[in-house]
């Protein structure tokens, strides 16, 4: 372990005394190495984050040394083709925190002043740093590319994932009947308490054939596979005709074997998704503010354990967000 110098914010930044950060699958992938990911070293990682405004940029007007925020960990241009669109995460210069900029496993980090949302006094750092990367890319994927309408049949692999479980309460909420497959009953009642409709423990029993007889042998309208090759090709053949297939990422490789046939015969929609854009975020927080969406915290790590943390989310046994608190 090392100490850096604390960070300067520039005009249009603040820093941010970090309190609480959260880890995503994402961290493990670069902690690994991405083949395509130049870092310089050390690099700090982690993409969640919430803490306190420790200073403010010349230009920043909005927030004060003190405010209580949560950053949106994606950081974009402003101003090529997709930012002008307003589709923040399609941006030609899209950064993560933590994966192409310095994260949040740290005392202090520099964001823009945009990407710090001030929360309320009765929500904790901790929840609020499991907030933004599960559900921003839950409610992207959920509600702006598969269009979740009311009474849809939604089914959600791996229950457990932290983005599985921001993933279940906004369909809830956009009013859809929820089935997940977990490895254990025990995950799958933490799931139910969510709001799951459909528990299905895929050790006990082949997943596709039986979500594919609860739906009547109809199939399910929306699937949320960020498993990738381990379940891709039984989530496409659970899919209803006209179904969709939403993948936000894939933990257990990267190349989706896709029968061609399932594809034209049925007229499904294969839909890849990432992160979300500045509205889409502000949106989904406003929910967790309201108290309408819940982030889950599994277990709460200080951040000299981050290690130990990282073994714990690679061995996959969370239920939720595995949270760093950073005194
Ligand atoms: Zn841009």
């Amino acid at each position: 372990m090392q100490d850096y110098p604390d960070p300067v914010p520039g005009p249009d930044q603040v820093v941010v005394r970090v309190h609480a950060a959260a880890l995503n699958h994402l961290d493990l992938f670069v902690r690994e190495g991405i083949p395509t990911l130049k870092l310089t070293l050390p690099h700090i990682l982690g993409s969640d984050g919430a803490g306190h405004i420790a200073s403010v940029g010349s230009d920043v007007t909005d927030l004060e040394v003190g405010d209580r925020v949560v950053l949106n960990p994606g950081i974009s241009c402003g101003r090529c083709e997709y930012c002008v669109k307003g589709d923040d995460s399609a941006c030609v210069d899209y950064r993560i925190l933590g994966e192409h900029l310095p994260g949040t496993y740290a005392e202090q980090v520099a964001v823009p002043a945009r990407n710090a949302l001030k929360i309320p006094t009765d929500l904790s750092f901790e929840a609020a740093a499991a907030a933004p990367l599960a559900f921003m890319t839950a409610w992207r994927m959920l509600v702006g590319r598969a269009k979740v309408r009311p009474g849809e049949d939604v089914l959600i692999l791996g229950a457990g994932a932290g983005l599985s479980t921001a993933a279940i309460q906004v369909a809830k909420l956009a009013g859809c009947t929820v089935f997940v497959t977990s490895s254990t009953d025990e995950k799958l009642q933490k799931a139910k308490a969510l709001g799951a409709d459909v528990l299905v423990n895929y050790k006990a029993v082949p997943w596709s054939k039986a979500v594919w007889e609860l739906t009547g042998r109809r199939g399910v309208d929306v699937i949320v596979d960020h498993v990738g090759p381990a379940t891709f090709k039984d989530s496409v053949r659970t899919l209803r005709k006209g179904g969709r297939v939403v993948v936000p990422g894939a933990t257990t490789g990267s190349m989706l074997e896709l029968d061609a046939r399932y594809l034209f015969w049925r007229q499904l929609s294969v839909l890849g998704s990432t992160m979300a854009n500045q509205r889409e975020f502000e949106e989904v927080m406003k929910l967790v503010f309201m108290g309408r969406l819940k982030p889950v915290v599994d277990r709460v790590f200080p951040l000299k354990d981050a290690r130990a943390a990282h073994e714990y989310l690679g061995r996959g046994e969370q239920f939720g967000k595995v949270v760093l608190a950073i005194p």
